[in-house]
């Protein structure tokens, strides 16, 4: 084994599904309609691995971080939640960025998948 230090990246996924509608899109959009999104958020940090325990972090950690903002959006209506007012995937994701920050200072990224196809990645810019 060697010792040199090394930085990798780890992504741990969330699902959760929700309501929305998006109030800005042009008259007739279908986003602009009630719907629903089966979302699946990817969290990834990044940083030096511990030489000792050999993670960067513990993925239990990462849940318990997520926890609370799974239960503030699974089966909620998005356009209610303060901040969320407009749920595009790109706010979505920072919404997600700015509450996991203080507790993950080592996040890197959050992609929201709001379809299969289409997806939003944040890094905090
Ligand atoms: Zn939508």
């Amino acid at each position: 084994m060697t010792s040199e230090p090394f930085i990798v990246e780890l992504s741990k996924e969330f699902r959760f599904e929700a309501a929305h509608s998006l109030p800005h899109v042009p008259p007739g959009h279908k986003c602009g309609r009630l719907h629903g999104h089966s979302f699946r958020v990817e969290v990834t940090v990044r940083g030096p691995v511990d030489p000792v325990s050999g993670w960067l972090m513990d993925f239990g950690d990462l849940k318990e971080q997520f926890r609370p903002l799974e239960e503030q959006l699974d089966h909620h209506f998005l356009n209610e939640i303060p901040g969320l007012e407009n749920s595009t995937s790109e706010n979505l994701a920072r919404w997600i960025w700015l509450r996991l920050k203080a507790g993950v200072p080592q996040i890197a990224a959050v992609t929201v998948f709001e379809t299969c196809t289409s997806r939003c990645v944040y890094r905090g810019e």
